[in-house]
């Protein structure tokens, strides 16, 4: 899992598994350390999560994605990665950087909104119409705080975890699953 901190990651983790495994906090930056936890679940293979720290805050002068999460994911290509972006923050240039640099990198990658509670039914449509239409690819809107989406997660992290393939786009040949308008052709005169 990777994502901007205070994305919502710790906080995600824990509503997955119930539990309080991973610390949050409102101070952004906070996470510097990649957390690792193996996951066992009912009578599914266990597998590793592996918490990346966030980006979009360099601090000290070193930026911890670029330097723990690249290389961790450049050395482990065959991993899939679930990308969080915040559900009130459509379209941020580090979120489409990330995106970009993921899909010619891993093996297998997919897209979760974050804090969706935190929208008014009429905004929420709006992001998450937004996300899908910069980012070029679905979006599975989540709440650590009211579990929304919690199960579709689970099963999206088994497929990624068990059939990672079948995530897998080849690069620039995949359409958008939500394409853009296309422009109007010129009239002849
Ligand atoms: P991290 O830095 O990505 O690990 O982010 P945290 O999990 O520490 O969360 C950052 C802040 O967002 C904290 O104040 C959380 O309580 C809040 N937060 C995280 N997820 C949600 C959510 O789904 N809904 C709401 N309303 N707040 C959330």
């Amino acid at each position: 899992m990777i994502g901007r901190s205070n994305v919502g990651k710790s906080s995600l983790i824990n509503a997955l598994v119930r539990r309080s495994v991973a610390r949050t906090s409102g101070a952004p930056g906070k996470t510097r350390l990649a957390n690792i936890y193996r996951v066992a679940r009912g009578s599914s293979s266990p597998f590793y999560l592996v918490d990346l720290p966030g980006y979009g805050y360099a601090r000290g002068g070193s930026d911890d994605f670029a330097r723990i999460s690249e290389d961790y994911l450049r050395s482990r290509r065959g991993q899939a990665v679930l990308l969080l972006v915040d559900s009130r923050h459509p379209g941020l240039q580090s979120d489409l950087e990330a995106w970009r640099w993921l899909k010619t990198t891993v093996a297998a990658s997919a897209l979760v909104a974050t804090k969706i509670d935190k929208l008014a039914r009429g905004e929420r449509i709006r992001a998450m119409r937004e996300l899908e239409s910069v980012l070029e690819h679905s979006v599975l809107p989540v709440s650590a705080v009211t579990g929304e989406g919690l199960d579709e997660l689970w099963n999206l992290i088994d497929s990624l975890a068990n059939n990672p393939l079948r995530h897998r786009r080849p690069a620039a040949t995949a359409p958008p699953s939500h394409p853009r308008k296309k422009a109007p052709l010129p009239l002849k005169k």
